[in-house]
């Protein structure tokens, strides 16, 4: 599967606000865009932005595809299954986004991105009930437990990332630190995701 392989902190810059793409970088004063939050480029800081309605739309788009490290085509993809769907489209498409598993990785704190998850999930470092499944755009269903491969149990990146994530943040999933499993209890309600977009820019903007 294609993926973007560019500076990911510009993507945050052009955006005007935290992805979240880099792990603890992140969370420190290190991020970028706490020194320079204005777009990149050579005239990012005189540049005012104003977009039309499309533009809106359309970073909205970008936005979201940015966070969950998904390419235009797979997003296209999880929209129209979004749309099949009994429901509000745009809060189906979250939801979709959150049940893939390198999302789901990332939120347990077994990664310290998405971006880490995927290639973690590629190297087979985690079973989903049980069974090796190497597919991050895997879609996990209420009641899956993701776990760590036992030849995968000692590897610091995980207990790095999860000495530092709280216990239990979201309240679909539950974390066992201690067996280095977590359960995906039920898809969330679209209320309870901590994620400052609006997906009914993107229904407008697939909608015309
Ligand atoms: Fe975005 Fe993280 Fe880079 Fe900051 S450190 S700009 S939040 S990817």
């Amino acid at each position: 599967m294609a993926r973007y392989t560019g500076p990911v902190c510009k993507l945050c810059r052009r955006e005007k606000q935290k992805l979240f793409l880099k792990g603890s970088k992140c969370h420190s004063e290190k991020c970028p865009l706490e020194i320079k939050n204005y777009p990149p480029g050579e005239h990012g800081t005189g540049r005012r932005m104003k977009f039309s309605e499309y533009g809106v739309q359309l970073r909205e788009k970008q936005k979201i595809k940015r966070i969950y490290g998904v390419l235009e085509s797979q997003f296209r993809t999880y929209f129209e299954k979004a749309n099949r769907q009994k429901g509000v489209t745009g809060e189906n498409l979250i939801k979709l986004l959150e049940r893939r598993m390198d999302n789901v990785v990332f939120r347990l704190g077994f990664a310290p991105s998405r971006k880490a998850a995927r290639q973690m999930i590629i190297h087979k470092h985690f079973l989903v009930n049980g069974k090796t499944v190497n597919i991050p755009s895997y879609l996990l269903k209420a009641g899956d437990v993701i776990s760590v491969s036992e030849k995968s149990k000692k590897m610091d990146i995980i207990h790095d990332t999860l000495r530092r994530t709280k216990d239990n943040l979201y309240p679909w999933l539950l974390v066992n630190k201690a067996e280095l499993s977590g359960a995906f209890n039920e898809i969330p309600a679209r209320e309870d995701i901590p994620l400052n977009v609006n997906e009914q820019l993107v229904v407008e903007l697939y909608s015309k």
